[in-house]
């Protein structure tokens, strides 16, 4: 088996630095605070489920709640799939491409947790790789490079767009055409920028994501059959009758969830422009500040509902604690990369390089809906103030 260690130290674990106020009582700033659509907008959804008497098992709001998705993508009915979370999602798109053969399922390890779960539940072994240092993502050629050092087939690989940045989708289905690797996307953030290709992007509406309702999430793609196979799999595989025909689950939403998600649409516009002020914000704040990166075009081009720094390992470090000194939240979203989880650490991997500087170089500010100029200033202050020096 080609694996391949790489001994560079792991970054300081996160959250190390005191947090005064972990104990006695919450942040004075959390690092997010979700607003979801609240309930009189909701209502007329909710009061048509008690007609209906349809409450799961694609009942007439999923289905509205589908074709809203796909058109917001402008795509036409038949090109979306609810499920009942990003992560079941992903592993259902895995459970597909594990169907075709293989063992492994190559994804960055500079991701969230779940895409590694995600893989190990439909039964691949992710093989973690490094990231682009400018995009903090995978790209086409990263995996391309990989490829030929995998001794055993590969199955799939999941590039994840990073904190909702906009993955280049159909540079993707280029590369699904040249390598015949399944690729599924993880854009669970990206609800926002996501162009849709051929293969399946999957999307979060968790609520700290942008487009929140709880728990929740969709499978798009421009391929209806794949769709489909998704659809199949999240109602036990069933295909009409009762026989379970592919490997899947339960992965349904409610009419319940689907009601919120389409009042969460109704008001998508409010919402994005409530992310959009405080990154904006953010970003005038801290203009022209020394030796700090902010992810190109986020609160211009795109927007996320997180907000990330990167600056050098030491300002990091200072910044993290004297915020925590101020009572103001922070957060290493994804720790030190997926290498660095127990549950992962045996994982195979080619070297990680920029994967452990990420770790260690960048920080969650606080990012939610009506956080307000006074916060972000305090917050950008201490920012500066660090950089400067
Ligand atoms: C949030 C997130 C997930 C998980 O989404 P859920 O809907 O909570 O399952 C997966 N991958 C990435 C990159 C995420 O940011």
């Amino acid at each position: 088996m080609a694996r391949t260690h790489s001994a560079v130290a792991q970054p300081p674990p996160s959250g190390t630095a005191a947090k005064p106020w972990d104990l006695a009582r919450a942040p004075r700033i959390p690092v997010a605070r979700p607003r979801l659509v609240e309930l009189p907008a909701a209502l007329p959804y909710l009061r048509s489920i008690d007609a209906s008497r349809t409450y799961s098992n694609f009942g007439p709001l999923n289905t509205q709640f589908e074709t809203r998705l796909a058109a917001r993508f402008g795509l036409g009915p038949g090109h979306v799939a609810t499920c009942n979370n990003a992560t079941s999602g992903l592993t259902m798109a895995l459970q597909r491409a594990a169907a075709r053969g293989g063992r492994y399922c190559l994804m960055p390890a500079w991701t969230f947790a779940a895409t590694a779960h995600a893989a190990l539940a439909a039964g691949l072994t992710p093989f973690l790789v490094d990231v682009d240092p400018a995009t903090w993502a995978l790209t086409p050629e990263i995996a391309l490079e990989a490829l030929p050092r995998i001794s055993h087939r590969v199955a799939a690989i999941v590039p994840v767009a990073p904190f909702g940045l906009p993955l280049d989708a159909a540079a993707w289905d280029a590369f699904q055409a040249r390598t015949g690797v399944e690729v599924v996307l993880d854009a669970a953030a990206g609800f926002d920028a996501l162009s849709v290709g051929h293969s399946a992007a999957v999307v979060s509406l968790h609520a700290t994501k942008i487009l929140g309702i709880g728990e929740g999430g969709f499978v798009i793609s421009r391929d209806t059959d794949l769709i489909v196979d998704i659809r199949r799999r999240s109602n036990f595989g069933f295909d009409g009758s009762r026989d379970s025909s592919l490997i899947g689950g339960n992965g349904k939403i409610s009419e319940f969830a689907a009601a919120y998600g389409l009042a969460a649409l109704d008001h998508w516009k409010l919402q994005r422009a409530q992310y959009q002020t405080v990154l904006g914000y953010y970003r005038a704040a801290l203009a022209d500040t020394p030796d700090l990166r902010i992810s190109p075009g986020l609160g211009d081009d795109w927007i996320a509902s997180t907000f990330n720094i990167e600056a050098p390992e030491e300002a990091i470090l200072e910044i993290e604690a004297r915020l925590s000194q101020a009572e103001i939240a922070t957060r290493r979203w994804w720790s030190h990369g997926l290498q660095g989880h127990r549950a992962f650490a045996d994982l195979p991997r080619a070297a990680l390089p920029v994967t452990e500087r990420l770790a260690a170089t960048t920080l969650g500010l606080p990012c939610w809906p009506g956080l307000d100029a006074t916060a972000i200033d305090e917050i950008s202050a201490v920012v500066r103030a660090v950089l400067r020096r």
